[in-house]
């Protein structure tokens, strides 16, 4: 068999997953809550089901979640996506981001991405026979380097990919960032993807500077979210994507071939749920922020340190002063041997910045999953 993926292997996320459960390891690494989601979002799937809204859903979405997320952008961001147009329901931001790759990456294209990045971004591009071309945040604050971005644009470049707040860092684009953003793709044909899975995971009274704020720059956009991060059910998968109307178009060529539609009880359920209590979205940051606040406290009384977290639901840490290991062999020792399993950083990375001694811990956990992490942080 030739591969057309020949990088790609298992996602460290499942590797490390399955190395906790062997090992007994409380599993900080991939990124998903141990609580459960909301009592009213179970009654209303209960219900949709009982109701027999078991089948088929509108290729687009059910008219009623399609109204529900445009009224809750329009509350957010000050922008009302035409509901018809431009918004499209699919089976998480991963489908999203593979539609809108597809949809408009032809064979030759270059796409820019930021490492470290998503580690699905880069197949996806590869898929659509484009080339990725890496550019670095800044490795300690994993700010944007506009300078280096310029320098990354060809006449082949068909898309730029950014994610704010970030995995795995949770940096935010500032509003400097977006000014920088606007005028590097003023005048240009390139399209923007904006992964915005954690926008309401944002923390110390920052606003998260969504894409969909700047009409100059969601005219060309893909803004991509995620239920599964917003209520607590990454296991449901169900996401959605908010384009102009000619690339919503694209983007539903794909995703109509690709799943064609997305588990329907569910889309009843998220529909009633953001009408019924915007509180859920709106108190999000600060349920997060106790956690991060409580997690970077008991971090402190570990060798491990921590670096700043403006959003997302993951706290990065330096290990440097507990093992010279490098990222990946240092996560594997600390789920195998110390009984806590994290995530290394190479893998997001084309070209990992050399002695970077950092791994991601998930704080999207009950109180009682963190202390008992922190106990065995606290021996290394
Ligand atoms: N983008 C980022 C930055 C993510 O962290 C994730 C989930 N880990 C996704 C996309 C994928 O989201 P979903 O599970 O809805 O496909
Ligand atoms: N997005 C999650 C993370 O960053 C993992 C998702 C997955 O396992 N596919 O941890």
């Amino acid at each position: 068999l030739e591969t057309k993926l020949p990088k790609v292997g298992t996602t460290i996320f499942t590797v490390m997953s399955q190395l906790a459960i062997e090992h007994g390891a409380v599993n900080l690494g991939q990124g998903f809550p141990d609580f459960n989601v909301p009592e009213r979002l179970i009654e209303a799937l209960d219900r949709a089901m009982r109701e027999g809204k078991n089948q088929y859903a509108p290729m687009t979405g059910i008219p009623a979640l399609r109204q529900a997320i445009s009224a809750k952008t329009q509350r957010c961001y000050g922008y009302r996506p035409d509901p018809d147009a431009e918004i499209t329901v699919v089976s998480g931001a991963s489908e999203a981001i593979f539609d809108a790759v597809a949809a408009v990456v032809h064979p030759g294209d270059e796409v820019i991405v930021l490492d470290p990045c998503y580690d699905c971004y880069e197949p996806a591009i590869d898929l659509a026979g484009g080339r990725a071309v890496h550019v670095p945040l800044d490795p300690r604050t994993f700010a944007p380097d506009w300078n280096l971005i310029r320098a990354a644009v060809t006449p082949k470049t068909r898309l730029l990919m950014i994610n704010s707040p970030h995995n795995p860092s949770g940096a935010m684009f500032t509003v400097d960032d977006i000014a920088e953003l606007t005028a590097l793709l003023r005048d240009t044909g390139i399209y923007l993807l904006s992964d915005e899975v954690y926008e309401h995971i944002v923390f110390d009274g920052r606003v998260h500077e969504s894409v969909l704020r700047y009409p100059e720059l969601r005219r060309r956009a893909f803004v991509v979210s995620s239920f599964g991060k917003t209520y607590h059910c990454t296991g449901w998968k169900v996401g959605y994507c908010i384009a102009p109307a000619e690339l919503s178009t694209e983007l539903r060529k794909v995703h109509q071939y690709n799943t064609f539609c997305t588990f329907a009880p569910a889309q009843w359920a998220f529909a009633e749920m953001i009408d019924a209590e915007p509180g859920h979205y709106e108190q999000l940051g600060a349920f997060y922020e106790a956690k991060r606040d409580r997690f970077r406290e008991q971090l402190l009384t570990t060798r491990l340190k921590p670096l700043p977290v403006p959003g997302g639901y993951f706290q990065l840490v330096d290990y440097s002063s507990v093992s010279d290991l490098d990222d990946a062999a240092f996560c594997r020792w600390l789920t195998v041997e110390k009984g806590v399993a994290a995530i290394p950083l190479s893998p997001f990375y084309e070209s990992p910045p050399t002695g970077q001694r950092l791994a991601r811990l998930c704080f999207a956990k009950n109180e009682a999953t963190l202390d008992a992490a922190i106990e065995r942080l606290q021996k290394l």
